[in-house]
């Protein structure tokens, strides 16, 4: 292999230079637009350099046939003068005694570099007053834009340049970077910046923040998610929702979700193990705050009503897993269970030898019948474990799939659950009280 000539270099430039002198007198372009037809040549750069290089070159170029006693390159320069501002300005007096025009740029009209100057102190200043760690930008580029942009592309046959959406981009973001010392994340950012060359205005839009962990439940008469009737009264005073609306103040965000993996009734309480969920902060501003100062605050606002255990950052996709726990997950409860005639201890372990692995099918309890789909389902309940109490009250601990409602399971809801702890002891059955104890990953603990 021999190396390449002076002259083979010299032709390779002289080609870049032609190129771009082309370019220059079929459209006039701002530095970042010309030199963004070259994108791919040369490295660490900008484009706005890459373009005033090129232009500067044209410029010597021509000053050279000029000083030669070229008149046609004299004519050229005149006639370009607008397109190699601001390079020519002085030559330009020399030659002509005057100032050179000034001519738009024909892909993005008004110099790209101000513009994107611009667009970044608007988002830099946006940013500033949150607290976020990571960011994106994204760019939305009108079409004419674009098409103006592959019309040059096309028509001179330009193989090494990028599109402007890319600049934009890559640049506003660099300057973010190292204004505020940001980290770019182009999977899980916190926050979009989208910067709009149509408008060129920027916008920047807080993802929401998302944070699993448990609950407790340790009141009874507390709804999970906030209960509003039809007269716009609360039905109950607390949630576990409104606990975890603290959040949304801790975090600078407009509004708090709860997926939960499942529930349980307003009179249920969540002991044991507790329940996983994950925490929605719609447009979370503040994110840097740590899990366990969230704790302690959550903890000390719902004190003696709820307990909060948050764990970890989670993504959008662990939002439906967590949902999707209570098909897959099963559930331990304690229930107190009053009867209308005596049972005996016999009568119990009857009841346990029969509701092992026991199928269960059950339709859609009249109690919820008004807002849930009507369907019948069926569920498996995998043990129960009782305890007498007195002649007519005992307790159960019921290990049966997620997604069975067990206060129909004791009362057998008129015969729409079947078979039920009232039609195997041949009495009328009712749930008195109950907690949920476990969810538990598989049968059983
Ligand atoms: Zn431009």
């Amino acid at each position: 292999m021999s190396m390449m000539s002076d002259a083979g270099a010299g032709e390779a430039a002289e080609a870049i230079v032609t190129k771009a002198l082309r370019v220059l007198r079929e459209y006039p372009l701002c530095d970042n637009c010309l030199g963004r037809m070259f994108a791919l040549l040369g490295r660490g750069m900008t484009n706005a350099e890459r373009g005033k290089a090129l232009k500067t070159l044209i410029v010597m170029e021509l000053h050279r046939r000029i000083r030669g006693g070229d008149n046609e390159a004299k004519i050229l320069l005149r006639e370009l003068a607008p397109r190699l501002r601001p390079v020519v300005d002085t030559l330009y007096r020399e030659l002509f005694g005057e100032e050179p025009g000034a001519e738009e740029c024909y892909i993005c009209g008004r110099g790209l570099d101000a513009l994107i100057d611009t667009a970044a102190r608007e988002a830099v200043e946006k940013l500033m007053r949150s607290n976020v760690s990571s960011f994106l930008v994204a760019a939305r580029i009108p079409p004419d834009m674009r098409s103006r942009e592959d019309e040059i592309k096309t028509s001179l046959g330009l193989q090494y340049g990028e599109n402007i959406g890319a600049e934009v981009k890559r640049e506003v973001s660099k300057r973010i970077q190292q204004t505020l010392g940001l980290r770019p994340d182009f999977e899980h950012p916190d926050v979009l910046v989208e910067v709009d060359l149509a408008s060129w205005s920027v916008r920047a839009q807080y993802l929401p923040l998302l944070i699993a962990g448990r609950y407790w439940k340790l009141a009874r008469r507390v709804s999970q998610s906030i209960w509003v009737t039809r007269d716009w009264e609360r039905r109950y005073p607390f949630s576990v929702e409104d606990g975890l609306a603290l959040l949304s103040e801790l975090l600078d965000g407009r509004d708090t979700i709860l997926h939960g993996a499942g529930r349980e009734d307003a009179d249920v309480r969540m002991l044991g193990t507790g329940r996983p969920f994950i925490v929605e902060v719609k447009e979370a501003k503040r994110r840097t705050i740590k899990i366990h100062t969230m704790d302690i605050a959550l903890n000390r606002h719902a004190y003696g009503l709820v307990e909060y255990k948050l764990a970890s950052r989670a993504r959008r996709s662990d939002v439906a897993s967590v949902k999707g726990v209570d098909s897959r997950h099963s559930k331990i409860y304690k229930a107190l269970v009053v009867v209308d005639k005596p049972v005996s201890e016999e009568g119990l372990s009857e009841l346990e030898r029969f509701f092992t692995r026991r199928s269960i099918k059950q339709r859609t309890p009249r109690r919820v019948r008004h807002r849930r789909p009507d369907i019948v389902r069926e569920r498996i309940v995998f043990s129960v474990k009782t305890r007498r109490l007195g002649e007519k009250v005992f307790e159960a601990l019921i290990n049966a799939e997620g997604g069975l409602y067990i206060k129909e399971l004791v009362s057998g809801d008129d015969g729409d659950t079947e078979p039920s702890f009232a039609s195997v002891l041949g009495v009328r059955a009712y749930c008195a009280e109950l907690d949920v104890v476990a969810v538990i990953d598989g049968e059983r603990l």
